[in-house]
């Protein structure tokens, strides 16, 4: 049943913000992490990858490092690949970059095909 009490309570628990508050409450959020004692200059360490804080956004580090070695930005659909499994190991010898997705699981079956990696440490 419709209950405008609980309409209320769940807007004050914020499930129903408007785009506006939504927005203020990200800035909030971003300038708390900016500004707090953790704050290590953009770099950030979650769960699976280390990313990089561009001003707008946060990216996986080692997407980054691949596009400047490679001097160009990365196609959403090229997978970059951490050899030893550790996808926080984000040192070059440890990356490589893939043409596509089946490229990918390819490389994993250890199926490689000619053409599937665009780029990695011996390419230099
Ligand atoms: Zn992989």
């Amino acid at each position: 049943m419709w209950n405008p009490k609980s309409i209320g309570r769940r807007f004050k628990n914020g499930y129903m913000l408007t785009e506006e508050q939504k927005v203020r409450r990200t800035k909030t959020r971003l300038d708390n992490i900016t500004n707090g004692p953790n704050w290590k200059g953009g770099r950030i360490v979650s769960d699976t990858y280390v990313k990089i804080w561009t001003g707008t956004k946060y990216v996986p580090e080692h997407r980054l490092l691949v596009e400047k070695q490679i001097g160009r930005k990365l196609k959403p659909s090229e997978p970059v690949h951490h050899i030893n499994g550790n996808t926080k190991d984000n040192e070059l010898k440890n990356l490589v970059l893939l043409k596509h997705p089946m490229a990918h699981i390819r490389y994993h079956r250890g199926t490689i095909k000619k053409g599937d990696i665009l780029w990695d440490t011996t390419c230099r």
